[in-house]
């Protein structure tokens, strides 16, 4: 009732300018917004809009199982400043994982901007660098998940609604932006509830990405939210809690150097072979590696991670190095999104899916995710998907050469992992599990700890980050700091 009070006069005022410049009711619905959030001159004459406080991240895609959002990060200090009249806006956020994390337990600086065409960003504010890809448009999409934005871009931005519809007791506006289109539902006392935007995700391939918005308080004559909650589809991915400040002055520019500096270009795709024993190659080259295992009647590829463009030319060089062999099969370590980011074209490529039982339902899912906006190898050529789930262990043999593989259980990293062994060389083939090179391995004692339970005989171990080492260096990193 109150609300109604609050917005008569208002309302009365604009049906007579309506009268009298016959605003549209979609017009008259933006000038509502406005109203609601704190009135039209003020939302008109806001320059910078900063979001300030904590909240909780999510770890999507890199949870401990597939669908699960058990693993957080607390933000301490989150703050966000969008410049209203130009396409600016930077993000900059501490966070620390509440979970054993592989980077470490202390708390991360992330910094995110944009500022035109130009994305940028980093861990160190001081040393910023440009970013390319997806980031340009996915940030200029984001920048509109404020209602603030929206409402500006509305009545004094040139933005224009293009539909408006009711569901229930929300009205819901497509909003068409410089930034593409923008969805926002809004409920009957014309306070915006959620904005939504699409976008192409790597591996969930076409996405919704949602802020809602809830616990509007007052404060400086504004009436905004105090709580936004992210969305990737359903997977909440942070909730934040958040006082506004809005000033006449200031803007987020993206700093000069960076500005400066060329779009980076797609980092080149680069395999190199390495031959850990006869019919076993090593496929390196970038951060994230596979490994070809020939049978007598078969190639089989143990993973295909990190970009569609990686996985298909790991793909093509598997083939090349005994075309005479079919490649069949891909052995999927674990679910997390950088080491299954090449699952959809390996089924595009007629492979076989063998993975940890916990995965099962996972790849049949990602298998059949719509990619339309940006139609990866699978969306361009449907294949059906075949899973070889595999519980505590599975051995594939030929009768000359076996490659056992086995559940990793108990690491913190991921619950549906498998490492592979063969036996007869001695080699051991893992990721995430150890990786050398760094100074931090959390959870080296458990991968030695199964090799020890299993009685496994390891002279190397191929690490799909990083390069090969021997049982000793596994040994060391596993060891307690003294
Ligand atoms: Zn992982």
């Amino acid at each position: 009732m109150r609300t109604i009070t609050r917005l008569a006069l208002p309302v009365l005022g604009l049906l007579l300018a309506a009268a009298c410049t016959r605003l549209t009711p979609e017009q008259l619905l933006a000038q509502d917004i406005a109203e609601a959030l704190g009135g039209v001159d003020r939302v008109k004459a806001a320059r910078l809009l900063t979001l300030e406080g904590t909240g909780r991240q999510y770890n999507l895609g890199q949870d401990l199982r597939p669908g699960l959002a058990d693993q957080t990060f607390t933000v301490s200090a989150y703050i966000r400043e969008i410049d209203l009249s130009r396409h600016r806006m930077r993000t900059t956020l501490t966070r620390t994982p509440n979970f054993a994390y592989f980077q470490g337990p202390q708390a991360q600086t992330q910094v995110q901007g944009i500022d035109a065409m130009v994305a940028y960003g980093g861990s160190d504010p001081a040393k910023l660098t440009r970013n390319g890809g997806a980031a340009v448009a996915d940030r200029r999409a984001e920048r509109f998940h404020h209602p603030l934005v929206v409402a500006w871009a509305l009545v004094a931005g040139g933005a224009k609604v293009t539909a408006m519809r009711t569901d229930g007791a929300e009205r819901i506006l497509e909003v068409e932006t410089d930034a593409g289109p923008v969805t926002m539902a809004v409920g009957a006392d014309a306070r915006p509830l959620r904005v939504e935007t699409r976008a192409a995700h790597p591996n969930l391939g076409d996405v919704v990405m949602t802020t809602t918005f809830s616990n509007y308080q007052e404060a400086n004559g504004w009436r905004l939210p105090a709580t936004l909650t992210t969305r990737v589809d359903d997977f909440t991915t942070g909730e934040y809690t958040l006082t506004s400040r809005t000033a006449e002055t200031g803007s987020p520019e993206a700093p000069p150097a960076v500005a400066d500096a060329p779009e980076p270009a797609p980092p080149t795709v680069n395999v190199a072979v390495e031959q850990v024993a006869p019919g076993v190659w090593f496929l390196a080259g970038q951060s994230h590696h596979s490994v070809v295992v020939a049978f007598k009647d078969r190639l089989v590829l143990v993973e295909a991670p990190q970009s569609e463009a990686r996985s298909l030319a790991v793909i093509a060089k598997a083939r090349e190095l005994q075309p005479a062999t079919p490649l069949t099969h891909l052995v999927m370590s674990h679910h997390h999104f950088d080491h299954s980011t090449g699952l959809r074209a390996a089924i595009a490529e007629g492979l076989t899916v063998v993975t940890h039982e916990g995965n099962d339902a996972f790849v049949k899912a990602m298998a059949a995710r719509p990619f339309t906006r940006q139609p990866d190898a699978l969306a361009k050529a449907a294949k059906a998907v075949t899973v070889e789930p595999v519980g505590a262990s599975r051995t594939i043999s030929d009768g000359t050469r076996t490659l056992e593989l086995h559940h990793v259980t108990g690491n913190p990293h991921s619950e549906t992992m498998l490492m592979a062994w063969l036996p007869k060389e001695r080699v051991l083939i893992e990721v995430d599990a150890f990786s050398p090179g760094g100074t931090y391995h959390p959870y080296a004692a458990n991968l030695l700890a199964h090799i020890e339970r299993l009685k496994l005989k390891v002279d190397k171990i191929v690490p799909l980050h990083g390069g090969i080492v021997t049982m000793q260096d596994l040994m060391a990193a596993a060891k307690p700091a003294a």
